[in-house]
């Protein structure tokens, strides 16, 4: 579903191994964009998932029916976080993008809201926190694991 493009092709040919290794490596951390990521990690565990379904408020980033279970990936800046990239204020049009952050928010609320109504349960991650990959992990998991035998698997059980 991901294509890399290959920035070698036709204008790098000449260049050396060690010049193209540090371009892939460019290329590749562009695509590691946190939403990316936290799919990889989801994947390494084993878990199946469908992205950004749209029958689902707020069309998840990741969904994990199974668990019943909906996973957001936040940019920090754009959602607010309580961290040093989400207090970061531009200086410019700063009204403009407090209302914006707050709009996010008060959206992302309401998503969460909207799922828990329908049995289903939210984790939100936030870019600043793939900065440990394992942490990320063990919450996904603990998340995951609390959401079995939930309401919905309950009700199926009759
Ligand atoms: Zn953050």
């Amino acid at each position: 579903m991901i294509t890399t493009a290959d920035p070698g092709r036709s204008t790098r040919k000449r260049e050396d191994p060690a010049e193209r290794s540090r371009i892939m490596r460019a290329v590749k951390s562009r695509d590691t964009a946190p939403e990316l990521r936290v799919r990889r990690i989801a994947h390494r565990m084993g878990f199946r998932f469908s992205l950004r379904r749209a029958d689902l408020p707020g069309k998840p980033d990741l969904a994990l029916p199974k668990y019943r279970a909906a996973i957001f990936v936040h940019g920090c800046f754009w959602h607010g976080h309580r961290c040093r990239r989400g207090a970061r204020a531009p200086k410019t049009n700063a009204e403009y993008w407090r209302g914006k952050i707050a709009r996010n928010r008060t959206r992302d609320r309401r998503v969460a809201a909207e799922l828990r109504a329908r049995g289903w349960r939210v984790l939100a991650i936030y870019e600043c926190q793939l900065r440990r990959e394992a942490a990320v992990a063990k919450r996904i998991e603990k998340f995951l694991r609390r959401s079995q035998g939930s309401t919905a698997q309950v009700r199926l059980s009759f």
